[in-house]
């Protein structure tokens, strides 16, 4: 069997979805060296930081970070790139790892995990929701609960078809709901997707999720764009 795993290694050898290089170890998705390339990103309590004033003014929420900055062409690209688009999803939940390490630090309890939901046409197509494996990735490390229930996205409706296409799309990506709100009533929520760029979605998201009463919400991401 061991003969067999060494010859299967030569032919397809495991390699770092970030750089290419050959790795030894089967289990490892990343390399050493890419991971010391990330360029971190803003930490979890600092109140202050430019993710978190992504959202002043916009919506109500205990803390916002990113893991790590977004730089083009570097390796952390192609790994989200292979997590949205090439069905990669341990990438998803390595790197949620370290979403959930940063806030474990910090010593903050988060009750439950909530990944922002894709389109359900979007996540027919693509086939899993990426934002999901990273948020087992933080459930992993922090030991809370992992709601994919409750904070749905809305599906076309017959009047929006009517729409022109810009309303569509504006209308397919921007709408969700909750059900089952007193699943989450009185818990600290933590949102996760996989990159912040502007913020619209989570603000979006949050803005439904802050209804529930007594609930305190945090947004993180593997990246800011
Ligand atoms: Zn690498």
């Amino acid at each position: 069997m061991k003969f067999v795993n060494g010859f299967l290694n030569l032919l397809y050898p495991n390699v770092c979805g970030g750089c290419n290089s050959v790795i030894e170890s089967p289990k490892i998705i990343i390399c050493a060296s890419c991971f010391a390339s990330f360029p971190k990103s803003y930490e979890f309590l600092d109140k202050g930081n430019k993710i978190a004033q992504l959202f002043w003014g916009k919506i109500p929420l205990e803390h916002a970070f990113t893991s790590f900055k977004y730089v083009k062409g570097s390796s952390l690209q192609n790994l989200i790139y292979d997590l949205k688009y090439r069905g990669n999803t341990e990438v998803g939940r390595v790197l949620g790892v370290e979403i959930g390490k940063e806030i474990k630090d910090s010593n903050l309890r988060i009750d439950v995990v909530i990944p922002v939901p894709l389109h359900p046409k979007k996540q027919k197509m693509r086939g899993y929701n990426q934002s999901w494996f990273i948020a087992q990735g933080v459930q992993n490390v922090l030991a809370c609960e992992l709601n994919d229930t409750s904070l749905l996205r809305i599906l076309f409706t017959e009047t929006q078809t009517k729409k022109s296409r810009l309303e569509r799309y504006d209308n397919v990506e921007h709408k969700f709901s909750i059900i089952n709100p007193e699943l989450l009533e009185g818990k600290h929520i933590l949102l996760v997707d996989d990159v912040i760029t502007t913020g619209a979605t989570m603000v979006e998201c949050c803005s439904i999720l802050n209804k529930i009463p007594d609930v305190k919400i945090s947004v993180a991401a593997i990246a800011a764009g």
